[in-house]
Order: C-alpha cells, then structure tokens, then sequence
C-alpha cells in the first residue's frame, strides 16, 4: 500500500478499550521488557497472516483476484519521527474488523498470554520470549501505535485509521488509502529509540521471522537509493520445499546455522507429513557432542518449533526426549495455534504425536548410520552411545530399539563400543542361557575379577560395563530378544567340571563345614558363606544377589550423598585355593579369624567395594606377612 490521505469530514471517534486493558497491558508490558523485540515478530507474523488471507480468499473471490499484488512486507525505520513502520499488502481489515479485532483484548492473542501469567515477573518473561502475544505487544516499545487499514475488498476512501497510546481508549476515524493492506506505525517510547536502527531491525526479524514464507524488506525513511532493498529473510524455509529439490550443501549449510556447529551433520532426515495433522520436519545428527552434554541434562536447545514458518520457541524438551538432547532441527505443524504456550504445548495431544514421529525418525536415522558403520558409526557411539543408554531406562516404549543400538566391551573384544547385544547373542551359539555381563569401574578392574573365572574357563563371553550409566542400565534392561541379561557377579553361571574334579560327597560335607566354621568366624560381617563352583584361580569372591545393590552401585550412592542400608554380603571361597587350605590346616584360632576375615577383605576390594576398617585391613596383611 501506498499513500495514505485523511478523509475530510470524518471526524475521529473515540472509543475505550471493552476491558479494563490499561492495566492488563501494563502487566504484559512489563512482563515482557525484556524480550521486547518479540513485538516485530508478532507485528510481521500478523502481517504474513493477512498474506496468507488475502492469497486464500481470492483462489475462490474473482473480485479481489485483481487486488493481489507482490505480497510484500517492509519495515520502514523514521528516525526523525522516531518510528518503525510495519506495511503488507495484505487482507486488510474494515472497520467492523479494527473495531473487534484491535478494540477488544479478549479476542486477541494477548488475552490468552495474559490468562497464562503468574503474576511472578521473572517467570512470567521467560516464558514469553516463545509465545504468542499478538498485536498489543507494540505497545512495549511504543507510546502510540497508529494503524491505517483497508480491506482489500473495499474502496479506497473505506480506509480506517486506529490509533491509541495503549492507555484505555483508542480513537477510529475514516481515511482514504490508496491501496488495501495494512500499515502499523509504533511511535516508539523514549527507552527504545535505540532500535531505529535498519541493521539491528535486520538481525531482529532474521532471528524471529527467517522463516516468513514472503519477502521482509526493511528500509530507512530518505534512503533514495534506486536499488531495490534487498531481501531480509529467507523466504523458501528449507523444510518446506520438497525433499528431491534441496541439495546436500544446503542442509548442511541450514545445519550450520541451526546448531552453531562447524562440522557437517552426520544424517538427516527430512519429511513431510499430510493427514489428520500436517507438519514438516527436518532433523540432523551431529559428528560431535558439546562439551557438556553428559551432564547437561535439562538444556536442551536442540529442536526449534515452527507453525506455519513462524518461530514459536525452542521446544526440545517437548519435542525430544533426554536420551536424544543431541539431535538437532526444525518441526514445522500447520495445524498448532500460533498462540501456544509451553503449558499447552505439555499436554497437546497434537504435539505428542509430532513428538513420537520425531523419536521414529530420530531412532531410524541411527539405525542408518549403524547399518552404514565405519567410522561415522564409531564416531557416534563414543559421542552419543552413552546419552542413548538414558534411553533403555526413560523410554520403556522404544527399550527394544534403543538397545539394539548400544555397543559395548566385552572379553571377547575389548575395544569401548563395540559389541552388540545382537553380536553377543549370535556368537553364544545355539541356546545361550543369558547374555552376561559385569559392572565395575574400568577394564583392568574387570578383567582381573574373580568373576570372570568361570566363564573363561568355560569360554562364554561377558559384556565389560564400565560407564556409569550401565549400573542403572542392567537395572532397566531385563531381556534383549528375549534372553535375560545377567550379571556375571551373581554367581549363578557354574564353568563345567573337569574331569575327575567332581567332589565326593565327603569332600562337599568338609567344604561345608568349612564354610560354617568362616562365618562364625566374620560374624556379623557376612551373609552367608559358601564353597564356590566357579573360582580357579582366586581364593574368594562376593556372590551378587540377582536384581540387588552391587557394590560398585552402593558406592556411587554414598558418593551421591545418599543413604545406603547396610548389608551383610554373601562370600564363596574356593575351597581348592591355598590361603583357604592354610585355614583349614591351622589349629591357631586366631591366625584362622585373620585369615577369615582376609578372605572376606580381598573379595570386597576385588569387587571395587569399600572396606570398613581399611587399618585393620593391613594389619592383618602385615602380621601374616612378617609370619
Ligand atoms: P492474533 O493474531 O492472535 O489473532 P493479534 O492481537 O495479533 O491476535 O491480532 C488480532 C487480529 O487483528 C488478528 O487476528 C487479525 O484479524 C487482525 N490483524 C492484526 N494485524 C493485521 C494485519 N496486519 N492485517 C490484517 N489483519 C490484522
């Protein structure tokens, strides 16, 4: 639209706002200081409405086909009248729509930002940066806003000029406009003369608006150049168009724009959804973690939410679960309403579905890059391959897939994830019995464990699980393609016999004995004790009772700060071992209590336990050893 002349005869009308709207927007206005360029994206967000509007109507109003021009939206900057006009040449509004639309609050977006404020400041300007709040928010940097209107579908002098400080009342008068659309004139506020600057605008609406699928041009008043201005955001939003037309360079460049990172992405994945709900969405899978992403738990900027091509807010948490806080994109849906809020957002039925093909998708793109291996894949897991495992334990529903897709170590191959469940359960043969594994610290503590004797003895491999996460891990993954995962500590796994080894029933009655005579000895320091099937080459070791606290997962408790209940562990000895054939043999009662209690000491140590009483630990060790 172009010029604009008053109407002569029309005398301006005033009216007051239908609420008590002076308050309200003074609680918006504060509330939202601090992310005041919101305003722009709200005001160009109006504007690509009335595009939209305008283009829609006319495929069924051969009148207005005429009407349609360039769709273009322009924010002009006025320094010396200290304004920022925003223009379009869209729908336009009558005067019945600026009355019900610009005069009452409860239609517009403000009042649904204004129903979901707390009333705590701080808060509250959070979680505006992403929300919808409509038209009235110019008046956070304005202290009047004047609008000229006209319907693309009325006559020139059928113009309407609102104009209002934002104080209760606003006045309407008739005006003759050259052309339809709509023109938002902010005379901006002492404070925020700061943003009649084009470049700064330029970067504001490239934040908020990229995305507008119409051209922003933004211009300042006296800028006679001939030049056309140029193009501010970038009009054809990558996930929209089609998939067959994007090249490999242009993901990877939007990538790099989205993420910040310097790298390529890894995959993406890219579709389009038509149906009940219709959305795009455009994820990447980075070649590398950010720094903190271990423990960073609750940050995650990873996914932005689009509707309708305007940005609505970082909704990863939404959009993503935990496990996948390394994911990067864009979900844009046609069908959420642009004024939602992160409170609608949590319980959208809408948006759990989004969120549930977002996880599809995530999980097929890595199950890509694991068909694919080499080095991108060895590259993932040492990045992610741990973050996933948050997965077996916070998205019971894909428990399954996410396992399928977790590496690890194993006596069989040593090298950090690189066994698979599904590697462990087709090299076990046949009928394998449970795929077996064992927690501890590192692999050297592991690899030494009295634990592993047996199953060396008897060749069955044992996943080494040496991060963290795996203690809680084994706790939430029962089964993988329905064998049970069991830890190699529990004692349950018997190494077959050798030849001739099979103990008498005599020899069993002794060992037994023998194992009484220990627990009297460790008294309350023990469960139970029992000669064990499993030991070769260690004299003791602690039984793990199946499903229980390990020792290595009580220990990480108390380093939490948590309390941890006492128990009384289950001890085997290997009743072929010299230092308990020593016991035997001795007649000296106390020399039989030290060695009893060694016994017990090495197992817990072994076991990446804590002992106790660590001095009288070496005492004992001491004593023996200078005997
Ligand atoms: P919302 O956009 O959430 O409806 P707003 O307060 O931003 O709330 O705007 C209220 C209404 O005013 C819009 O729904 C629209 O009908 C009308 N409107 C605002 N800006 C324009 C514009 N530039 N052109 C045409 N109509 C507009």
């Amino acid at each position: 639209m172009n010029d604009t002349n008053n109407t002569a005869g029309s005398a301006a009308e005033t009216r007051a706002f239908d609420t008590e709207v002076h308050q309200l927007l003074k609680l918006m206005i504060n509330a939202l200081y601090s992310n005041r360029e919101i305003f722009l994206r709200e005001l160009v967000s109006n504007a690509s409405d009335a595009l939209d509007k305008l283009r829609f109507q006319a495929l069924t109003d051969g009148d207005l086909q005429s009407v349609v021009q360039d769709p273009a939206i322009t924010v002009t900057v006025e320094p010396d009248d200290n304004t920022l006009v925003v223009t379009d040449n869209g729908i336009g509004m009558t005067r019945e729509d600026v009355i019900e639309n610009l005069g009452t609050i409860a239609r517009s977006g403000t009042a649904r930002f204004l129903e979901s404020l707390s009333g705590d400041q701080k808060a509250d300007a959070k979680l505006i940066g992403q929300f919808g709040v409509g038209f009235y928010s110019a008046f956070i940097v304005a202290d009047r806003v004047t609008v000229e209107t006209r319907h693309a579908a009325a006559a020139a002098d059928a113009g309407v000029r609102w104009s209002s400080d934002g104080k209760g009342e606003y006045t309407l008068e008739a005006t003759t406009l050259s052309e339809p659309g709509t023109r938002v004139r902010l005379h901006l506020a002492e404070d925020h003369r700061d943003l009649l600057d084009p470049d700064r605008v330029k970067r504001i609406v490239r934040h908020y608006s990229n995305h507008i699928s119409f051209p922003i041009t933004v211009v300042a008043a006296g800028d006679e150049s001939d030049q056309a201005p140029e193009i501010v955001n970038d009009t054809q939003a990558l996930w929209i168009r089609p998939k067959a037309e994007i090249e490999d360079a242009e993901y990877e460049e939007f990538y790099q724009g989205l993420s910040g990172d310097l790298q390529s992405p890894v995959k993406w994945a890219h579709h389009h959804v038509e149906g009940t709900q219709s959305y795009s969405m455009l994820l990447f899978l980075p070649g590398q973690a950010p720094f903190d992403l271990a423990w960073n738990r609750d940050d995650r900027r990873g996914v932005k939410l689009y509707i309708q091509r305007v940005f609505i807010m970082d909704a990863a948490e939404q959009l993503l679960p935990r496990y996948l806080r390394f994911i990067r994109g864009v979900v844009d849906s046609a069908d959420l309403p642009l004024n939602v809020s992160r409170e609608i957002l949590q319980d959208s039925p809408l948006l759990d579905k989004i969120r549930a093909a977002v996880v599809r998708r995530a999980l097929d793109m890595i199950e890509k890059l694991a068909d694919e291996g080499g080095e991108a894949w060895t590259t993932f897991q040492r990045e992610f391959g741990n973050v996933l495992k948050e997965g077996v334990i916070e998205d019971p529903e894909n428990r399954e897939r996410i396992a399928g897709l977790l590496r690890f170590a194993s006596t069989v191959e040593r090298a950090p994830h690189s066994v698979s469940l599904a590697d462990y359960l087709a090299r076990a043969g046949e009928q394998p019995e449970a795929v077996w594994y064992l927690t501890g610290d590192s692999m050297d503590q592991l690899l030494a464990s009295p634990h592993l004797e047996a199953f060396s003895k008897a060749g069955v491999e044992v996943l080494l699980l040496t991060d963290p996460i795996d203690v809680w891990l084994v706790n939430h993954l029962f089964e993988f393609d329905g064998k049970p995962l069991k830890s190699a500590a529990s004692g349950e796994f018997e190494a077959p016999a050798d030849e001739g080894e099979e103990a008498t029933e005599a020899v069993q009655q002794q060992r037994d004995e023998l194992c009484g005579t220990i627990k009297k000895l460790l008294g309350e320091r023990v469960g139970n004790v029992r000669p064990s099937k499993r030991l070769t080459d260690s004299a003791s070791c602690i039984a793990e009772e199946a499903g229980g606290m390990t020792l290595q997962m009580r220990r990480m408790l108390k380093q939490a700060g948590q309390d941890v209940p006492d128990f009384k562990p289950d001890l085997e000895i290997n009743p072929r071992h010299p230092l308990v054939a020593r016991l035997a043999e001795t007649g000296d009662e106390t020399r039989r209590t030290e060695l009893a209690h060694l016994l017990l000491d090495q197992a817990l140590l072994i076991d990446g336990g804590e002992l106790a009483d660590p001095a009288g630990f070496v005492k004992r060790v001491n004593k023996l050893l200078s005997a």
